[in-house]
């Protein structure tokens, strides 16, 4: 890191304590920054990644709710609105165990960068909670979701704060809340949130396409090596939203998913992972990824436990969570012949894990990038309820495209520019960074 950069990460570091994947989200972003403030002092004159580093504003409540026995329960809420300087805050809400203010922040602070390499007006925020919505009933989800808008209702809003979904919330949680938040206000404010249903505000290819673009990005990247998705042997983890829309898209483009995951366990499938009992068994039934191989029968098998990619790929997607792939990770992943690694999912792979892709020349397409397909095209939801229309699917998924190739390529030329050839990570921060810093100088000491 250069040593200007250093105190203000100290800083990042006494302010924000007992917070690792923020420190660690923080720490990425600095590594990429000093050649950018050597070329613009007057960055670092108005101290505009100080100024970065801060929330605007962070929000932390209590969400009460009873469930199906009777007994009061008491979650812990965040929303973490980071940066504003592009958009209105925008960014998901996680609802996991694992939710912690470190958490949502280590998401806000990527989200910022992400939004900004859309090419779209949005800032970044990122909420959630450490409520777990699985083994819970529809009713206790919808207690809890109400009860949870009921606090951030006054918080957000379409020219303020979009919010949209994350792990361990989908559509089921977005409509609750969505119909608490227009019983509260009385406002059918659609631009609200994002994710919601095609039938009540929702966008067309919204669902998919955080995978979708994934793959594109995948894709992309492959082209520059004379190669594409095409026949590649693919591995994904994670069974939700992101990553079975991964697998779908892979297929399309000639590619064959042997396996993905949950966070139980593993299934290899060599004829190639069926998308829409992958659906049922995950989206609609709500069970464990080892009934996908129950149900398959044949050639399917579930391991239980281990990392999916000890089962070998040339192209590997974590679609999951934060550092799930590490280096004995790649290790095994070389092994097979990897050859490109794309984010589906925020900070997957663990900083150790990422220097040893890029020393051993493998494409590597950081999530800021590769997964800015799903918030993309939240914004072009914000854009049809603002202008009260509907795209059609051709039309919003030619959309997505356009931007995943444009967003491939402003971190490559980035990269180009800045002598760094092939290094996607430093593409991505910077050129998510540049237009970021610039608005906060234009807007002044706010
Ligand atoms: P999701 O639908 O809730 O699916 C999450 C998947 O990851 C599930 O298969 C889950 O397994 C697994 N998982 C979650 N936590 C895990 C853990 N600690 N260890 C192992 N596996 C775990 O969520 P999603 O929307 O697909 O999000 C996945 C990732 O993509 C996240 O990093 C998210 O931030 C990122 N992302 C999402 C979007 C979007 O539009 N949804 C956009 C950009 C980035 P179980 O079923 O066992 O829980």
């Amino acid at each position: 890191m250069k040593s200007q950069l250093e105190p203000i990460y100290e800083d990042v570091l006494r302010r924000n304590p007992a917070e690792p994947e923020f420190h660690q989200a923080a720490l990425e972003v600095f590594e990429s920054l000093g050649p950018v403030l050597e070329r613009h002092p007057e960055y670092a004159e108005a101290a505009v990644l100080a100024r970065l580093c801060e929330p605007e504003r962070q929000i932390i409540f209590r969400v009460p709710w009873v469930d199906d026995e009777g007994r009061v329960q008491i979650n812990r809420a965040f929303r973490v609105e980071f940066n504003s300087a592009l958009g209105p805050f925008k960014g998901g809400l996680r609802f996991h165990p694992s939710v912690n203010l470190g958490i949502v922040k280590f998401l806000g602070f990527e989200q910022v960068f992400k939004n900004s390499l859309t090419g779209l007006p949005i800032g970044g925020g990122k909420g959630g909670s450490d409520f777990d919505p699985r083994d819970r009933s529809d009713g206790e989800v919808m207690r809890f979701c109400q009860s949870f808008m009921t606090e951030l209702y006054r918080h957000i809003g379409e020219y303020t704060d979009v919010p949209a979904g994350d792990i361990g919330v989908g559509g089921r949680e977005i409509g609750y809340l969505f119909g608490q938040y227009k019983r509260i206000t009385n406002r059918y404010e659609s631009g609200v949130l994002t994710g919601k249903g095609v039938g009540w505000g929702g966008s067309l290819v919204r669902t998919e396409a955080t995978g979708f673009g994934t793959v594109l990005f995948a894709d992309e990247m492959l082209k520059t090596r004379g190669a594409s998705m095409d026949g590649q042997r693919v591995v994904v983890s994670g069974s939700g939203n992101v990553a079975t829309y991964a697998i779908q898209k892979a297929h399309q483009l000639g590619a064959t998913v042997v396996a993905c995951s949950d966070s139980s366990g593993y299934v290899v499938d060599e004829s190639g992972i069926d998308v829409e009992l992958l659906r049922q068994v995950k989206e609609v039934e709500r069970l464990r990824i080892q009934v996908y191989a129950e149900r398959r029968g044949g050639g399917a098998t579930y391991v239980d436990g281990g990392p999916v990619w000890e089962v070998g790929a040339t192209v590997a997607l974590p679609c999951a969570t934060q550092n799930e792939l590490e280096p004995r990770d790649v290790k095994s992943l070389l092994d097979a012949g990897l050859v490109a690694v794309a984010e589906g999912a925020n900070m997957p792979t663990t900083p150790e894990a990422v220097r040893m892709l890029q020393a051993a020349d493998v494409l590597f397409g950081p999530g800021k990038a590769a997964n800015a397909g799903g918030v993309a095209t939240s914004a072009l939801e914000m854009q049809q309820n603002a202008s009260r229309d509907a795209w059609s699917e051709e039309f919003t998924e030619a959309r997505l495209t356009d931007i995943m190739i444009g967003i491939h390529e402003r971190c490559a030329a980035t990269a180009d520019q800045y002598g760094l050839p092939g290094d996607y990570v430093a593409g991505a921060n910077i050129a998510g960074f540049v237009p970021v810093a610039d608005a906060v100088l234009a807007l002044g000491v706010v």
